[in-house]
């Protein structure tokens, strides 16, 4: 079998690192054709020294030579490009096979529809591309014939439990509904009152799971469920109400789906992003991701609880986002972008987080989308209006 060529978008991140160690183990199946960086210019020098791609993209001019002269220094031939324009050709490039779209936020937006675009295999960790532009994006996906696979491991599990017809409607093919599992984050049970005192550092310190900043914070937040949630909607074709959100502790259960006859599929795993990845990449294959076997007797207890409205407001505040369609969610998404950094940057309280979107979703209109152009708008519309929430604050 010939080697397939692998574009790793956010190579130096969480998912980007995970996916270059499932792809290290197969050198007969895969070659990276590129990495992309946006910071940690170190990680990104060894990852091209180890994986030898034909190209590196950084953000920068300065961040480019730099890291070109690095690389010539080490005798490592990779052209190192920068910018927006460079992330798109690296992802339509015609000799690419699949992209790994592992970029946070609203910057992979446009590299991920590049890829879509030009009918790749996209392997989609970067949720909040979709949640942006939902109707647009599945509207691309099915005109370029692209195969797109998740890679959050709750719609990666979805997709492991759904028949293979499952674009005919879940109706036409007896699923009655989702079941997407929450772990309830570090702050699971933690008191309203003291919601508001907790630190970045608490707050990016995940029972199960170990993730970049930003979605660690939507994870206490559990505005990472909401984002799910949106996510498999435009996944799966479900309405919100056919998706149901259950809060289960152990990370153990990554999803489940319920069908009409009363069976329910569960995909069940150690909590290691490396499992989903390796999944997307060889699917319908199976290849080793040096995760280790899952140990029931180890496990011994699987716990569900509802999840709490009331501490947790951001899963209704998405909920009442993809209700109200058009440009809601890529305010919603833009305002939480802005939220979770003035979080970080110590600028406001957890609890504020959700009072920022709720301003955003009030403040702004939802408009109906027809372009890329609207959604971009409604983003820096949201972000703007987020920045001016802030600035009375001070
Ligand atoms: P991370 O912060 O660890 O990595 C983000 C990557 O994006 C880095 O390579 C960074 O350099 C790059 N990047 C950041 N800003 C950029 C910009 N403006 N332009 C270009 N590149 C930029 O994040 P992560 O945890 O790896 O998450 C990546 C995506 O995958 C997110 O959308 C997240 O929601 C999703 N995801 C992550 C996990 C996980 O376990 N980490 C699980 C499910 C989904
Ligand atoms: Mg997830």
């Amino acid at each position: 079998m010939s080697h397939q060529w692998i574009t790793v978008l956010g190579a130096t991140g969480s998912i980007g690192v995970s996916t270059l160690d499932v792809v290290g183990r197969h050198p007969d199946r895969y070659r990276v054709f590129a990495l992309t960086g946006h910071s940690r210019m170190d990680v990104l020098l060894n990852q091209c020294i180890t994986h030898d791609p034909l190209y590196a993209v950084v953000s920068e001019a300065g961040q480019c030579a730099r890291l070109q002269e690095q690389l010539l220094q080490a005798g490592c031939q990779t052209r190192v490009l920068h910018g927006a324009e460079a992330l798109a050709e690296v992802s339509s490039d015609q000799r690419v096979d699949a992209v790994m779209a592992a970029i946070v936020g609203a910057a992979g937006l446009s590299p991920t529809l590049a890829a879509v675009r030009a009918g790749k295999r996209v392997l989609l960790a970067n949720k909040e591309a979709l949640v942006m532009s939902g109707a647009l994006f599945m509207q691309a996906v099915r005109d370029s014939g692209a195969r797109l696979l998740p890679i959050d491991s709750e719609h990666n599990a979805i997709f492991q439990c759904m028949p293979g017809n499952y674009a005919n409607g879940l109706q036409q093919v007896g699923v009655r509904r989702i079941l997407l599992t929450a772990s309830g984050g570090p702050f699971r049970e933690t008191a309203l009152e003291d919601l508001a005192r907790v630190t970045p550092a608490q707050a990016c310190a995940h029972p199960n799971w170990s993730m970049g900043q930003k979605i660690s914070v939507d994870s206490a937040s559990m505005m990472n469920k909401g984002l799910e949630l949106i996510e498999a909607c435009w996944l799966f074709d479900a309405r919100p109400d056919q998706v149901e959100v259950v809060v289960h502790p152990q990370s153990v259960v990554h999803s489940l789906v319920d069908y009409v006859d009363g069976s329910v599929l569960a995909q069940l795993g150690n909590p290691d992003m490396r499992t989903p990845i390796a999944h997307a990449l060889a699917w319908p294959e199976r290849i080793d991701s040096g995760v280790s076997a899952l140990d029931l007797l180890l496990t011994a207890r699987l716990d569900f609880q509802a999840p709490d409205p009331l501490r947790f407001p951001c899963l209704g505040l998405a909920r009442q986002a993809f209700e109200s369609g058009g440009t809601a969610c890529a305010i919603l998404n833009a305002a939480n972008e802005v939220a979770v950094q003035a979080f970080l940057d110590r600028r406001i309280g957890f609890t504020d987080i959700p009072v920022m979107i709720e301003h955003a979703l009030n403040s702004l209109s939802p408009e109906p989308v027809r372009e890329l152009a609207q959604v971009m708008l409604a983003d820096r519309q949201a972000r703007d209006c987020a920045e001016q929430w802030l600035a009375n604050q001070a």
